[in-house]
């Protein structure tokens, strides 16, 4: 017999198996040697009282053993004889994308700008070493994109369920925990995250597809009104390359060449909004101690603790952005002259410290410049970046300063230990930022402080600066075909495309694409 239960548990017996299939025997009244196995279908964590409590489903086999997968599995067919259709650009939507191009019978040619995920871990340590930034392989550009070297947080706003549980299944097919099915807040650790990423790239090459690594797109090759293929650098040899197929573009936000390239052929786009501000870094055990009300803190049973802030200040948002409860702050830029910082966990979310970006909504009418330029918010974006840089003597050394010294306008004598590993420098962030961000920002400070006993307060760090939060262009697509709105066969994807935001989202954008353009390439 199968049967589903609801159960609420403290984190001691939600921690192991065995607890949970005793704490179900003696509360159902089952004897405890007829359950052969329990599953957790669902886990959440109610911290809302002093007695912190797990939700959990669970689905408990009495007297019979677990017939089926823990995931549902895709499968993948050979495609080497199908026709090809051009994917550029290797992150999640890339990812998505080409492996549902396979499920569809298409088969994808990838153009990835950076390495392979092994190699480009060397670059990303490099930027702690050297203090310099390679333009082709950092935190945002190489195999896996963006999410490769980040949390793996694995949450959306998206209410598309069918969608994402698809995107979680396929990254459990590839080698994720399927403990991500289950919670509440999966995530999968940056540590975890390159095998994963290295199994799907083997998914698509056995199945006939190609992975070109150090090949940057350069230009679309567009024949009245429809795009046939994509040239490309070989970044190796520096040969010039053609690839021809429909072509979906998934180069993500940072890829500043390609927006100028699209504005420069005159391929439509639009400005868009994008949030910055600081990543924000507390003493994990604060955090824990604050969210968990205890003095102890999270304890043996409890995961590092999370958080999640959003006020309005003068008609703007206020929030908190990307959390890595136990994680690190990482050099996040994609170009020499540039200081832009991003936060990672590792799946134990075990350092000493947790950190979010805290960032301020910005339009595109707060930037200035010419209403006309598609490419105003990124040059504000790029202009701040560069500021940050000149601040820190034109190192990856961020600028740094104690958060209740922000707020009150005070220089920070000292800083604490930090897990930015570039090194910090003292910096007034109250008088060199944008006045409507660290305006915003120190209002909202105070609020959060109030709402949240402990968590204003100068063992917390601001790191400059956050500005990579999503895309300041927008593709302009067609909300049905998903095609760019004027040029057929171009599938603009992904958080570059200005359609998604974070990982699975840009996964379940992926998928998209894939099938608008299967049916484009059946229509032809
Ligand atoms: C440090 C960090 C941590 C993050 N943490 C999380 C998290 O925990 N959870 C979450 O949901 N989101 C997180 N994000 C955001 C998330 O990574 C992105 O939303 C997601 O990766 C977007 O996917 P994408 O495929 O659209 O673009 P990207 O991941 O940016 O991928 C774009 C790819 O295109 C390649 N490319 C660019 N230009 C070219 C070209 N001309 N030719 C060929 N290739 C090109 C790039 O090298 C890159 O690999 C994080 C981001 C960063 C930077």
């Amino acid at each position: 017999m199968i049967q589903e239960y609801q159960i609420r548990v403290l984190p001691v017996v939600a921690s192991h198996e065995q607890n949970i299939r005793q704490y179900v025997a003696d509360e159902k009244g089952i004897d405890a040697r007829t359950i052969n196995a329990v599953r957790v279908l669902k886990r959440s964590i109610d911290a809302r009282q002093r007695t912190i409590f797990v939700n959990l489903t669970v689905r408990v086999y009495i007297n019979e053993m677990p017939q089926d997968d823990e995931y549902v599995k895709t499968e993948y067919s050979d495609v080497s004889s199908k026709p090809a259709v051009i994917v550029v650009g290797e992150g999640p939507g890339g990812l998505f994308a080409s492996l549902r191009l396979i499920e569809l019978g298409l088969r994808p040619i990838v153009l990835e700008r950076g390495k392979n995920v092994r190699e480009r871990k060397i670059d990303l340590a490099n930027i702690g070493k050297t203090q310099r930034v390679d333009p082709e392989s950092n935190y945002c550009f190489g195999e896996g994109g963006a999410g490769a070297y980040s949390d793996g947080k694995l949450y959306t706003r998206s209410k598309k369920r069918g969608n994402i549980e698809k995107i979680l299944n396929v990254f459990c097919q590839h080698g994720a925990s399927t403990s991500i099915l289950a919670d509440a807040h999966p995530h999968i650790g940056t540590d975890k995250l390159p095998k994963v990423i290295e199994n799907m790239r083997e998914t698509i090459i056995r199945c006939g597809g190609e992975v070109h690594f150090q090949t940057k797109m350069t230009r679309l090759l567009i024949n009245a009104d429809t795009v046939v293929g994509a040239e490309a650098v070989n970044l190796k040899t520096g040969a010039e390359e053609t690839y021809h197929g429909p072509v979906i573009l998934a180069t993500g936000h940072s890829a500043r060449d390609v927006y100028r390239y699209l504005a420069e052929a005159k391929v439509e786009i639009e400005a868009k909004g994008i949030a910055v501000g600081v990543r924000l870094e507390h003493p994990s055990q604060l955090i824990d101690q604050i969210q968990y009300h205890s003095k102890q803190g999270r304890g043996k049973y409890l995961p590092a603790a999370e958080y999640s802030f959003v006020t309005q200040v003068d008609g703007r948002g206020v929030y908190s952005f990307c959390m890595c409860p136990g994680g690190f702050v990482i050099p996040a830029a994609t170009d020499k002259e540039q200081l832009v910082v991003n936060g990672m966990s590792p799946s134990n979310r075990g350092t000493q410290w947790s950190n979010s970006g805290m960032v301020v909504e910005t339009r595109p009418e707060d930037v200035g410049g010419d209403e006309n330029d598609p490419l105003r918010v990124m040059h504000f974006q790029e202009k701040l970046e560069r500021d940050c840089w000149q601040q820190a003597n034109m190192k990856q050394t961020a600028p740094a300063q104690r958060m209740a010294d922000f707020v009150n306008g005070r220089l920070s004598y000292d800083l604490p230990k930090s897990s930015y590993a570039p090194g910090l420098i003292s910096s007034p962030l109250h008088f060199w930022m944008p006045k409507q961000i660290s305006r915003r920002l120190q209002e909202g400070f105070k609020k959060f402080g109030k709402m949240s006993h402990g968590f204003l307060t100068n063992e917390a760090l601001m790191i400059a600066t956050e500005t990579r939060t999503s895309a300041p262009v927008r593709i302009v697509r067609d909300r049905e075909t998903l095609q760019h709105v004027r040029i057929h066969g171009l599938f603009p994807c992904g958080e570059g495309a200005g359609y998604a935001g974070g990982i699975v989202s840009a996964g379940v954008d992926g998928e998209r694409c894939a099938e608008m353009c299967a049916e484009y390439v059946g229509a032809l």
